[in-house]
């Protein structure tokens, strides 16, 4: 059957674009795969991965261990290091091939590149840096229950132009991060979203799923000929950036610090260094240049969910928020007991940040010599 997006019975099952680099799964991956196991089992269908590179077969199984049922492995010289041609031409064979219903890329660099040609390829919509998912509409009700002001209980979200229990409900931040739009795509297949890195959760990882996954290797043709750009040489940057999504402790320093901009991030670095976590920032910091932007959480920056997020002089507008009111814990330190921060603190304390930290520092000293 020739492929045809609109007819949407002939698709089935939730993908997911497995990002690698140099030969090494990208972490964001295990995030979408964990995701994705939730989508297919609302759907009460199978959740593949498709991987593409070069002798990539060894990074395959672990999948398993997040949730995939089966992947599909495409390896070729021509696909080590990625390039738009390649990787489009692939993956869009592989879905006119299998018909997948959903299909979830990370919002990376190659993400952002790779969703929207494969989209426009196939014809089909494309929801990018979304925060949120759903299949079941009780899920995605609950989820507008505790997140949102909608007063569900009074909508009516059946509607005749689509089925709502079988489309994929694609949540993202819109109008400059101000309201929450939630997205389908009734009438083409697959449904695609990108997800930014460290939005969703990691599922604990089971050892019996890498046991239990199918690995498959389908013919596919891809020449010299269909790849109009050439690699030369993959150099990294110099700088390491610092592992917000990474870390279990983050300290994030806002305007609060104005007043002694280099003193307020010093006294954060050694609180991040006795708590062994990293420092962040909010976006006021990074646009007056006192951090770098790779320190800078929110809708713009990174989302994080560590264990304790710490907020120094950070006011809690909606946009940082939006990447770290998933944190386990949040500590909130302004002079201003007003701020919105406060309201999403598990933890508040109203003062000056350049009084109150020395005496965090000091008291998790002396608890740690005593423990
Ligand atoms: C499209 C869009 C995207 C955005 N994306 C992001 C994003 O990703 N991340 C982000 O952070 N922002 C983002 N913003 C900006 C956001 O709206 C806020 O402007 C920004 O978060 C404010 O940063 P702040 O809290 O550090 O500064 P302010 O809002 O100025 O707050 C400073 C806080 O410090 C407190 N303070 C001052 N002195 C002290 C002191 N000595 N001790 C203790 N507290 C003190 C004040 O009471 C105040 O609450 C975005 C905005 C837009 C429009």
């Amino acid at each position: 059957m020739a492929y045809n997006s609109a007819d949407i019975a002939a698709f089935k099952n939730v993908w997911v674009f497995c990002e690698q680099r140099q030969g090494k799964m990208m972490p964001t991956t295990f995030e979408l795969i964990s995701e994705g196991r939730k989508l297919a089992d609302e759907l009460g269908v199978e959740l593949c991965g498709i991987l593409l590179g070069d002798d990539v077969d060894g990074i395959a199984a672990e999948l398993g261990g997040y949730g995939a049922d089966r992947v599909y492995v495409y390896n070729s010289p021509l696909l080590k290091d990625y390039t738009t041609d390649a990787y489009t031409k692939v993956i869009v064979d592989a879905v006119e091939e299998f018909k997948p219903e959903i299909m979830i890329y990370g919002a990376s660099h190659i993400g952002r590149d790779l969703a929207p040609r494969c989209a426009a390829r196939l014809h089909t919509g494309l929801c990018a840096d979304c925060t949120h998912l759903d299949v079941d509409l009780n899920g995605y009700v609950e989820f507008l229950r505790t997140g949102s002001n909608v007063d569900v209980d009074n909508t009516n979200f059946e509607t005749k132009m689509f089925d709502v229990n079988t489309n994929l409900k694609m949540t993202r931040p819109a109008f400059g991060g101000h309201l929450m739009a939630t997205i389908v795509c009734p009438r083409f297949r697959p449904a695609m979203a990108t997800v930014r890195p460290g939005v969703m959760k990691r599922r604990p990882f089971d050892e019996e799923g890498v046991k239990k996954i199918e690995i498959v290797h389908p013919d596919f043709e891809l020449s010299a000929e269909d790849v109009k750009t050439e690699v030369v040489e993959v150099v990294k940057a110099a700088k390491k950036l610092v592992d917000l999504i990474g870390a279990e402790y983050i300290v994030s320093v806002g305007r609060g610090i104005a007043k002694d901009v280099d003193g307020g991030i010093a006294l954060a670095e050694e609180l991040a260094d006795v708590l062994g976590g990293v420092v962040g920032s909010s976006r006021a910091v990074v646009d007056a240049g006192w951090m770098t932007a790779d320190h800078q959480v929110g809708q713009t920056g990174k989302t994080v969910h560590p264990k304790v997020y710490i907020a120094l002089g950070i006011s809690g507008a909606i946009q940082h928020k939006a990447g770290m009111q998933e944190s386990e814990y949040i500590i909130a330190v302004n002079k201003d007991e007003n701020a919105p921060m406060f309201e999403i603190a598990d933890y508040g304390i109203v003062g000056d940040l350049f009084k109150v930290v020395p005496l965090l520092i000091e008291s998790i000293k002396e608890a740690k010599a005593e423990a």
